[in-house]
């Protein structure tokens, strides 16, 4: 037995199915998951003492790498100072200018939560606050957090499951969710035709990455956003996974910054967070001023704002200039552009969906356009791709229907190590 093996056999005695986290458990891919030790730049070290080039980095925030100096400092300083108040704090405010500077006259007001839920959660609440309105309008196969009102039709997680729902859900909550086929206007349309007044946000992945990743189609945000406003509703554009990590803007930056329109309110996570639990949301500063204290849409926490996790946010969105921003589209690039020899050489059927940074790639020959189609590919081929790629060294999402994630931390050596690894995992893909 290896450790990870003994520590996992350990943890599901104690923690449901052994993690905080179901993706974690390998349920899609099979096999227990190995439990990790330490990070540094673009590898991790399981307690084996097993080395991987990582290709997960945390599920996004780790976009400079594991243990960054510039971070790891950042974060110690603020540990010594202390590691919470529950009073303003001043890094906390630098990272608040930070982000509203970065976001280029798209957001005035950010408020900080401690997780991507709970600021898609907020954005919820701020929209049927400040409309009255009680509706929702979501996706089917985009992901924005497991409160109620999101856990319908939501993804790579509950689709890795093979979870249709949620029990402990209400229906009455669940109700108020209205979902669409991603991509489809014509349906959206006929939705706010039908319910428009009821309506109080669109809410929309700006990039879709957790079904895995889907290329948005020409003009449909801008078309969210369009019919929402036309109905007096909001659009929330989550950008908590592909906020700055597709674009130093995020996929607002590719979309609405270009063709001139802004979302009301957007969700950051992540990458905002630097691997701290930290996450915002932000808009206008009108709509974000209904917020108490100054307005009577009440939300909180207790470590909201957090100094280490604010801390570790700065420093990562300080190391992410636009050199950076180059160098991840680069490394980008250069993986998918390894991964996709190696399966076309093996002859296995694959599409690679990626914006910038962001890709995934599905073992299937027909594009891959929504939750739909993202179901149909072979995920038995996927989970020997996966388990081979692990044994060769490369750790890679454990279902193909999460995102892949570079960070910047990755290395000649290390595209060389994933292309031999490659050529192995595509052979065991290939294996009817
Ligand atoms: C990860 C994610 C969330 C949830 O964030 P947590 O910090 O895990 O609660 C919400 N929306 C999107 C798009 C995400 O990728």
């Amino acid at each position: 037995m290896t450790r990870s093996e003994e520590l996992f056999a350990q943890a599901c005695t104690v923690m449901p199915g052994g993690v905080s986290s179901p993706v974690r458990a390998f349920g899609r891919v099979g096999g227990a998951p190995v439990f990790a030790a330490s990070g540094r730049g673009s590898r991790i070290t399981d307690v084996d003492g097993r080395q991987y080039l990582d290709l997960v980095n945390s599920w996004g925030p780790l976009i400079a790498g594991y243990s960054h100096p510039a971070i790891v400092a950042a974060v110690q300083a603020e540990v010594a100072r202390a590691t919470s108040f529950g009073a303003p704090c001043e890094v906390e405010l630098r990272l608040a200018q930070k982000v509203v500077e970065r976001m280029a006259g798209a957001i005035g007001r950010i408020r900080f939560t401690c997780s991507g839920t709970e600021a898609v959660m907020t954005a919820a609440r701020i929209a049927r606050g400040a409309t009255g309105r009680p509706l929702l309008v979501k996706f089917v196969g985009c992901y924005h957090g497991h409160a109620d009102s999101f856990l319908v039709a939501a993804g790579s997680g509950v689709a890795s499951l093979g979870l249709p729902d949620s029990p402990g859900v209400p229906s009455e909550i669940a109700a108020d969710t209205l979902t669409v086929p991603y991509g489809r206007l014509d349906l959206v349309e006929r939705v706010f035709a039908e319910r428009g007044d009821e309506i109080a946000a669109v809410v929309t992945e700006s990039v879709p990455a957790n079904m895995g990743v889907i290329v948005p189609p020409e003009g449909f945000n801008k078309g969210l956003y369009e019919i929402a406003h036309r109905h007096g509703a909001l659009m929330i554009q989550d950008e908590v996974l592909a906020g700055f990590r597709v674009s130093p803007t995020g996929g607002w930056g590719l979309q609405g910054r270009l063709e001139g329109w802004t979302p009301d309110l957007f969700t950051f996570g992540k990458v905002i967070g630097g691997g701290m639990p930290l996450a915002a949301v932000g808009g206008r500063a009108e709509l974000m001023d209904r917020l108490a204290p100054v307005g009577p849409i009440y939300q909180a926490g207790t470590l909201s704002g957090n100094p280490a996790a604010c801390a570790a946010g700065l420093a990562t969105l300080e190391l992410m200039d636009d050199a950076a921003y180059q160098k991840l589209y680069d490394i980008a690039d250069r993986v998918s552009g390894i991964v996709s020899a190696a399966l076309a050489r093996e002859g296995v059927a694959h599409r690679l969906n990626k914006v910038t940074s962001l890709f995934s790639f599905f073992l299937t020959d027909e594009p891959v356009v929504d939750f739909a189609s993202a179901s149909r590919q072979d995920h038995e081929a996927f989970a020997r791709f996966f388990h081979a790629a692990l044994d060769e060294g490369v750790w890679l999402p454990p279902s193909g229907f999460e995102a892949w994630f570079c960070s910047t931390a990755i290395t000649d050596d290390d595209l060389e190590h994933l292309e031999r690894a490659m050529a192995v995992a595509a052979r065991a893909a290939a294996q009817a």
